[in-house]
């Protein structure tokens, strides 16, 4: 792939990235990035993280022609990649896998995490359990109300989670905690974060665990089609999944790729968490980006039906692909994510999570205006039954 499009070493995607964090923190983003280095060049580390995707995770997970639903709203024809198949249901776990087995190489003994709608924190526990590891998972206390289910089964795996009572107490103010903990215990804790955010090395490390639904994406669609997808489409949270799915593609120019962001109530300040709409540049929590804040640099609430795309910011080589005019952004609001939820699960039996569901929407947007012959590639970044109660609130059946 061309240069202009990655990382320099210093973690940076032209003006964006880098490692805006205290000096307490430099030494061990230092040591995470060495240990991080050697093992992505471990044939031995690589080997044992592709069998346990397989055995563990369940990978590869399928790709799937959705034929109703492209029957349905015409035009291209629609795949989904299963990342909803995977175990504890979301693309989340390839991450946390990753973090994990780079953790126990580090011989650190326990791990923490930060967690929004609680599918990173599930994840996180369920792999520290199978690696025998402490676990400690941040949650805002708001969000520990709204995803009680999420909160019981990280309890499951034995994980303890603390709940964060400052500011919004939500998302935000859980990665000031999960980073307060992680300077004071850092000898022996190793912090896993949950998306491709935050100082370097997350964003790259993350990105290149969550490559696999891209790689495994690019041979499965060349094994049905004998051909390459014309439009690839994911939601964009702090950006994991989206990068994940379209970071192999990157050097096929004739695949076009489109990122969802949440639209929430619309785009007003305080009621939707799409960025590239409302943003501008901005220094966030490690890294800078593009970031909803007002003229004097305070960060926006931020709004949307789900808990996963709620975020003021997003990951920077999102930013910098945007610049390049690599990737295409667009939104979806709350009822067009909504409405996309019931339809995939009418028309294909398959209940997505409200993230995901916003890549479905945009889908439903797109296809009628491509012809018959060309293929869209949705990644159905995880499964909806999360939010079974949150859809309850808002639509009667
Ligand atoms: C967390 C989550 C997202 C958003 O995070 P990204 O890092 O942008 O992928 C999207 N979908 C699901 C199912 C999630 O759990």
């Amino acid at each position: 792939m061309s240069q202009r499009l990655n990382a320099d070493r210093r973690g940076y995607y032209g003006p964006y990235g880098g490692r805006f964090v205290p000096e307490t923190l430099m030494a061990p983003l230092e040591e995470l990035t060495r240990a991080w280095r050697a093992a992505r060049c471990d044939t031995a580390f690589q080997q044992e993280f592709h069998r346990y995707l397989r055995d563990l995770v369940g990978r590869p997970t399928p790709l799937y022609f959705a034929e109703r639903l492209s029957r349905e709203i015409g035009g291209a024809r629609v795949y989904l990649k299963r990342e909803d198949l995977c175990h504890t249901g979301a693309h989340k776990i390839n991450n946390s896998l990753g973090q994990i087995l780079l953790a126990r190489r580090m011989g650190k003994k326990r791990v923490i995490a930060e967690t929004g709608a609680g599918q990173h924190g599930v994840a996180t526990a369920a792999m520290a359990a199978a690696f025998d590891m402490e676990c400690v998972v941040y949650m805002g206390q708001v969000d520990m109300k709204r995803q009680a289910l999420n909160v019981y089964r990280m309890r499951e795996f034995g994980a303890k989670v603390v709940p964060v009572t400052a500011g919004q107490q939500t998302l935000k103010e859980a990665i000031n905690e999960a980073m307060r903990d992680w300077v004071t215990n850092v000898r022996h804790t190793h912090y896993i974060l949950g998306t491709a955010y935050g100082a370097h090395p997350y964003p790259v490390m993350v990105r290149n665990f969550q490559r696999i639904i891209g790689d495994e994406a690019r041979r499965q669609i060349l094994e049905k089609e004998e051909r390459l997808p014309d439009l690839l489409i994911a939601c964009v949270g702090g950006g994991s999944n989206a990068i994940g799915l379209f970071y192999p593609f990157l050097s096929d120019p004739a695949v076009r790729m489109l990122g969802v962001e949440a639209g929430g109530e619309g785009i007003l300040p305080g009621k939707h968490a799409a960025r590239f709409q409302g943003g501008s540049l901005g220094v966030l929590q490690g890294t800078r980006s593009y970031v909803l804040q007002d003229p004097y640099g305070q960060i926006e609430l931020t709004h949307s039906v789900s808990a996963g795309l709620d975020y003021a910011a997003v990951g920077p080589e999102h930013a910098w692909l945007r610049d390049q005019g690599r990737v295409e952004y667009t939104f979806a609001t709350d009822d067009q994510a909504l409405d996309a939820f019931l339809r995939l699960a009418r028309l294909e039996g398959i209940i997505p999570a409200l993230e995901s569901a916003h890549a479905i929407a945009a889908a439903i947007q797109r296809a009628p205006t491509l012809e018959k012959d060309k293929i869209i590639l949705i990644n159905l970044s995880g499964r909806g039954d999360k939010d079974v109660a949150q859809v309850a609130e808002k639509v009667t059946l």
